[in-house]
């Protein structure tokens, strides 16, 4: 009877510190894809690295538990790793973090898989994770943009097919490679003289990073694998 008392013990203590979040956050580029866009004032490595760093603390002070996906700035990492690397941590949430180029638009736009992709023989992510995904994006692209009224525009949530490398593999490589949740945000459009001022400022990253968190906590909290 005490060893089933003690096993029951055991298994509750570690649900309980299983249920303390891993957020895996993933400051963009360099990667296979190159260095990334820059505006007149800040580069997109400088900024998503910059934001990350802002973010890393917040999400600490929620008590979760952060795995960036690097270690320095200037690191290499490829997206295939990048996914790895949060399948690792097996992360409730990955959050990738870039600056877009987009002639003509400006603000801030999430990302998501709503299909499978093929990366070479891999094909991903699996369709458990294609429903969490969905929800989780909205959510968390609801929350992120109350943060922002004001500061930067609305360009919505967008599906993984509306980018280049999405619309010829079914889905961007780092989520093909995921086996956790991954939300890619393009948080402003650097050849947009605004939102490049916006990133440039240190208010500007401060703000971005609450508004993150934000997103993070509601992504969390809509997860259909978690309720
Ligand atoms: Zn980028």
């Amino acid at each position: 009877m005490l060893r089933w008392i003690m096993a029951l013990v055991f298994f509750c203590i570690g649900w309980a510190v299983g249920a303390k979040p891993i957020i895996c956050l993933d400051p963009g580029h360099p990667s296979e894809i190159g260095p990334g866009t820059r505006g007149k004032r800040i580069t997109e490595l400088e900024a998503v690295w910059l934001v990350a760093k802002e973010l890393e603390p917040l999400l600490k002070k929620e008590g979760y538990t952060v795995v960036m996906t690097k270690k320095s700035m200037r690191e290499k990492v490829t997206n295939k790793r990048r996914a790895e690397i949060a399948n690792a941590a097996k992360a409730d949430l990955m959050l990738r973090l870039h600056c877009d180029h987009a002639p003509g638009e400006s603000g801030f736009a999430t990302f998501f898989a709503d299909r499978q992709g093929r990366d070479g023989k891999v094909t991903g992510p699996s369709k458990e994770v294609l429903q969490r995904v969905k929800p989780m994006a909205s959510a968390f692209h609801r929350a992120w943009g109350e943060g922002l009224a004001g500061s930067l525009e609305d360009r919505g949530l967008r599906t993984e097919q509306k980018t280049a490398v999405g619309a010829k593999k079914g889905a961007l490589v780092g989520s093909i490679h995921s086996k956790v949740p991954s939300i890619l945000v393009e948080m402003a459009v650097l050849n947009n003289d605004g939102d490049d001022r916006f990133m440039a400022s240190a208010a500007g990253r401060t703000k971005m990073a609450r508004a993150l968190l934000a997103g993070v906590k509601a992504a969390l909290a809509a997860d259909p694998a978690k309720r």
